[in-house]
């Protein structure tokens, strides 16, 4: 099947509320003007560089989302145009986001990386210290970031039984958080091989790679 028809297919079998970000890391941009011209308008990558230098060839009314890992040091690359970074798991990340945002006289939008997963590789906070950082008064005091939400990642396993329950996790912890910060809407989690059911589990945001653009090939 054609990107398109990937595209097309994914995007009839999501419930109105729930937001496909289609990821795009690795693959060339030729791909990704082939999603581009069948409507789809949020690409996630999760490298900085790559994400920036497709940022400059493509049109400018897309919305790029960082779901990668994110290091300090290179915020400032993506500062000017990102529109949503789900990685954030620490307030020291989140304090050099609000730096470089200012820069550019804009609010960043950020999505607390919640760690739901058994592996030790995943990253993320626990619910208490994410908890603990949206109560923070050093929070308070960031005015150029705007926590609107969580992202998870479950662990990579067969087990659907332990994937439901991590997402129902996530989801538990969202609403614990939302009773704390009342701007958080969006639960970002789902994957290709798990988005139905992270939808189940009330998901709002899916990250759906290989299922529209095809497997990566990392060479
Ligand atoms: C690569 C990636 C995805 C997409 O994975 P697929 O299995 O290809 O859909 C989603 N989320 C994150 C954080 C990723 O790095």
């Amino acid at each position: 099947m054609s990107i398109k028809q990937n595209l097309n297919t994914i995007q009839q079998s999501l419930p109105e509320h729930v937001t496909l970000v289609a990821v795009s890391k690795t693959k060339p941009i030729s791909d990704l003007m082939e999603a581009y011209n069948a409507g789809q308008r949020i690409f996630g990558e999760n490298k900085i560089q790559e994400m920036t230098d497709k940022y400059q060839e493509m049109p400018k009314d897309i919305k790029w989302h960082m779901i990668g890992h994110v290091q300090r040091n290179k915020v400032k690359y993506m500062a000017e145009f990102v529109n949503l970074i789900h990685g954030v798991e620490s307030f020291k990340l989140l304090k050099e986001i609000n730096k470089q945002a200012k820069k550019h006289d804009r609010v960043i939008d950020c999505l607390l990386q919640i760690k739901i997963a058994s592996e030790e590789s995943k990253f993320g906070m626990s619910p208490e210290d994410a908890a603990a950082l949206l109560q923070s008064e050093d929070f308070s005091a960031l005015k150029n970031v705007n926590v609107t939400g969580v992202m998870g990642m479950a662990t990579f396993t067969e087990d659907q039984e332990q994937i439901r329950q991590e997402f129902n996790l996530l989801k538990s912890t969202f609403d614990s958080l939302k009773a704390i910060h009342s701007n958080l809407k969006t639960i970002s989690m789902g994957m290709s091989g798990d988005y139905q059911l992270a939808i189940d589990c009330g998901s709002t945001m899916v990250r759906v790679g290989s299922s529209i653009f095809g497997a990566r090939n990392y060479n």
